[in-house]
């Protein structure tokens, strides 16, 4: 199945229901305590019809869309990294008495998921999770096992959210690669449909389940201008033009001490970046003392223990904290993987609440770059 085709409403149910029967448990958008977020589906009447997001810097409000789009808004506070490298798992336990423990492992939890609706910005966030955690030196076993058995049902945006920008990173907003089927939706008129692209053999195995007629050229090039229109509607840009090496030079910039008076440190841009990917361990034990477990969780640089040692925090003040996150993200991640830390996605300024804005701090930082150019 070389050439596009469509599907209509009941066809995208249809699909759901094959890749239920194929194994997969189905995730994908939904609305829950006022939010577009990521949890399990059973048909399209789970997915978030009619509704759209409006984002900006601390800003993430549901509206109702006047037609019956399913995918009409942007990312959320999700990503798909809470399926694949999760927020807390076990690690093992133990069970024992008088310093004599057994040590009983973790049975690796291999779920097939079945991933709907993922954006461009996303399938290059999970490349880029790809490089740390199985083409790196260390492979993390339960992202290996449930990356390699995930099913890619990507969506074409056609919108972008006030804090995208994708375009900037060379991210999107058209999904190139990874993806078994990739969906631009379409509404014409009183004409609901999805022009499907298949990019697997197994994206093609399940379209032959799933009702599909082949694509017309009108069709094709509709969707085409959707995707388009939406590159033309970034709320954001980022000039990127020797970002690191501006990073790297202004270690010390004043702006850094501005951007620590609004602050928080409250992590929420690292849990919701879906690159960011360090973790912890912690060790609990129960009150009998003959029980003890070892959990991993989800991490940010922006805790006070993240970098502790031996006599205190390596980055005790919030100032090196960002500066930490935001050096890391743009810049050392490209000596340490070879790539932006960063897709565009906009998460970590619409779940900022004090709505720092990295599009607009970096231009700060330039802006004074130039300045002290032009004067010496
Ligand atoms: S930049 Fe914003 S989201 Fe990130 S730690 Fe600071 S206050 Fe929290
Ligand atoms: S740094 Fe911000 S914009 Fe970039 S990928 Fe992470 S959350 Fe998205």
């Amino acid at each position: 199945m070389n050439k596009s085709v469509t599907i209509d409403r009941e066809g995208l149910n249809q699909l759901i229901s094959v890749l239920n029967g194929m194994g997969f448990q189905v995730v994908g958008p939904t609305v829950r305590d006022e939010a577009i977020v990521y949890e399990k589906l059973e048909s399209i009447k789970d997915l978030p019809e009619g509704f759209t997001d409006e984002q900006d810097g601390g800003v993430y409000r549901l509206k109702k869309r006047k037609d019956k789009s399913l995918f009409g808004y942007a990312v959320g506070p999700h990503s798909w990294k809470k399926f694949l490298h999760p927020p807390e798992r076990r690690l093992w336990q133990a069970d024992g008495e008088g310093g004599d423990f057994e040590i009983k492992p973790e049975k690796l939890d291999a779920t097939k998921f079945a991933f709907i609706g993922v954006r461009s910005c996303e399938m290059h966030a999970i490349a880029i999770q790809d490089k740390v955690f199985i083409n790196d030196k260390f492979v993390d076993p339960v992202y290996q096992v449930r990356r390699e058995n995930a099913f890619f049902v990507a969506v074409n945006c056609g919108q972008a959210g006030g804090t995208c920008f994708c375009v900037s990173m060379n991210t999107g907003p058209k999904v190139e690669a990874g993806f078994d089927l990739a969906l631009t939706e379409i509404l014409d008129n009183d004409r609901h449909y999805f022009v499907v692209e298949v990019g697997s053999e197994q994206g093609e195995a399940c379209m032959e389940q799933v009702t599909h007629k082949l694509a017309q050229n009108e069709e094709v090039t509709l969707a085409e201008k959707v995707v388009k229109e939406t590159a033309g509607q970034m709320g954001r840009t980022l000039d990127t033009t020797h970002i690191k090496e501006l990073l790297y030079e202004n270690l010390e910039h004043p702006r850094w001490d501005d951007i620590a008076e609004r602050c928080l440190s409250c992590a929420n841009c690292t849990m919701v970046c879906p690159t960011c990917f360090c973790s912890t361990v912690e060790d609990v034990t129960d009150i009998t003392g003959t029980h003890a477990e070892r959990w991993q969780k989800w991490d940010s640089c922006f805790t006070m223990d993240f970098t502790y040692l031996h006599g205190g925090e390596v980055r005790a003040s919030t100032k090196s904290r960002y500066r930490q996150w935001l050096t890391h993200k743009l810049a050392s991640w490209q000596d340490q993987f070879g790539s932006s830390g960063c897709v565009g996605c906009g998460r970590c300024i619409t779940w900022c609440p004090p709505a720092i804005d990295f599009t607009e701090e970096i231009p700060k930082i330039r802006d004074s770059e130039t300045q002290t150019l032009k004067t010496s």
